[in-house]
């Protein structure tokens, strides 16, 4: 008679197992997305310390030596309304890499004339790409 009455609790041992189961895969799912999430927000943060640092470094530099080290400039509100006016005209791309001499934005590879100005502009020079009118981004690839 015991055997009569466990009927039936295979599967309700079953049943919460399963949803024991479920609830750990559903935790680790969501540990992995918060992990996943911290690394970017730490990642955003040593963006910014070193981006800070590197102006207080440059500042300090000036002040120490203005001979030697360019100033400062407070361009960048103005380089951010160039770029939100270049990128609403076109098409939402408002800087391009120059790789191997060649306008990433536009597919146009530089004639010799224009990589020479390129070349001689100082480095925190603005360029832009005279076929499409992109702020160009020089690397060490950039063919110069
Ligand atoms: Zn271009």
């Amino acid at each position: 008679m015991p055997l009569k009455r466990e009927r039936g609790i295979a599967l309700v041992v079953t049943l919460f197992l399963m949803s024991v189961l479920s609830a750990l895969a559903a935790s680790l799912m969501f540990l992995s997305q918060t992990e996943t999430y911290a690394s970017m927000n730490y990642k955003m943060m040593s963006l910014a310390r070193y981006g800070a640092e590197a102006g207080v470094e440059r500042a300090s530099n000036f002040l120490y030596d203005h001979t030697k080290y360019t100033r400062p400039t407070t361009s960048g509100a103005d380089l951010l309304s160039l770029y939100e006016r270049v990128r609403a005209a076109s098409g939402g791309v408002g800087a391009a890499r120059l790789y191997q001499r060649r306008c990433e934005g536009c597919r146009l590879e530089l004639n010799a004339t224009e990589r020479g100005r390129i070349r001689a502009a100082p480095d925190d020079a603005v360029i832009r790409c005279e076929e499409c009118g992109r702020i160009l981004v020089r690397t060490p690839d950039s063919g110069l």
